[in-house]
């Protein structure tokens, strides 16, 4: 590792497990001062930084969770899957995927703004997906209107301070191998009767044959957030093993 953070302040959001805690990791091994935080704190145990709970839906929270760290860069990675059509789909599911999805990272830009306004500098990094405006996926209704929303909302931000020292980027992975993945597989493996035939049916829309690991996905966060990629903002980074790229 080359010291990429060297300087930077972090602020990471469900750094529990996952693409998170990779992403917090990797960030520690190039230098940065990591706050690592999830709504479950106990999964942040083992990570060798600055660990706190911090629930995304909640605005105090997120006030909280901010003022301590004073980011320079804010990745906002908590988000969840929610499996099912239009027709699946409830008035509960709508808002539960709306807040955590999209308006969580809303809290925390407003939160952590001021103080990059203040600084001149920051790197916002949000976490879409390809299952957005990318390319649809079955069965992702909601998860995939509020990954796209995120896209808007980047560019938004983007625009408004692209004068002002702060870029914001989002990363649009195709499947990545983490736990709640493995959830998903499991609990299509239920409905299929087999796991093996589950886990065909995640990789057969990889057209490379496998799904991503985590660390392929920190690995571009960690750039975006670095000032290698000082001349890049309000773009949907997409990073999908060609999923959509056919
Ligand atoms: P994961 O789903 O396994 O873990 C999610 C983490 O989020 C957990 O540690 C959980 O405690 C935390 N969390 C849940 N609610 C929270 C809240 N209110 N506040 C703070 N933290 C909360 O991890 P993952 O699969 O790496 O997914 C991370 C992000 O990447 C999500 O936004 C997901 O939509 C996105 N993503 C994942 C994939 C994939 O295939 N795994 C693909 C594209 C995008």
């Amino acid at each position: 590792m080359t010291d990429r953070l060297k300087g930077k302040r972090a602020l990471i959001t469900a750094a529990g497990q996952g693409i998170g805690r990779t992403t917090a990791e990797m960030f520690i091994a190039e230098g940065a001062e990591v706050f690592a935080t999830d709504v479950n704190s106990d999964l942040l145990s083992g990570l060798d930084c600055e660990t706190y709970a911090l629930d995304a839906r909640s605005d105090a929270s997120v006030r909280d969770g901010v003022e301590r760290a004073q980011p320079d860069i804010l990745f906002n990675c908590a988000g969840y899957v929610h499996h099912g059509s239009a027709l699946d789909a409830t008035d509960d599911d709508w808002d539960i995927g709306f807040d955590l999805n999209v308006k969580s990272m809303f809290r925390t830009i407003r939160a952590a703004l001021p103080g990059m306004l203040e600084r001149g500098t920051g790197s916002i990094i949000n976490m879409s997906s390809a299952a957005s405006s990318v390319i649809g996926a079955p069965n992702r209704f909601i998860y995939g209107t509020t990954k796209a929303a995120v896209i808007g909302l980047t560019k938004s931000v983007a625009i408004d301070y692209i004068q002002k020292g702060i870029r914001c980027n989002a990363v649009c992975p195709g499947t990545v191998e983490s736990p709640s993945w493995h959830d998903r597989v499991r609990k299509l493996g239920e409905q299929l009767g087999s796991e093996e035939e589950a886990m065909k049916q995640f990789v057969a829309r990889q057209p490379m044959g496998r799904v991503a690991t985590t660390a392929e996905i920190a690995a571009l966060v960690t750039y975006l957030g670095s000032d290698e990629s000082a001349f890049t903002t309000g773009h949907a980074h997409i990073i999908d093993g060609g999923w959509s790229g056919q």
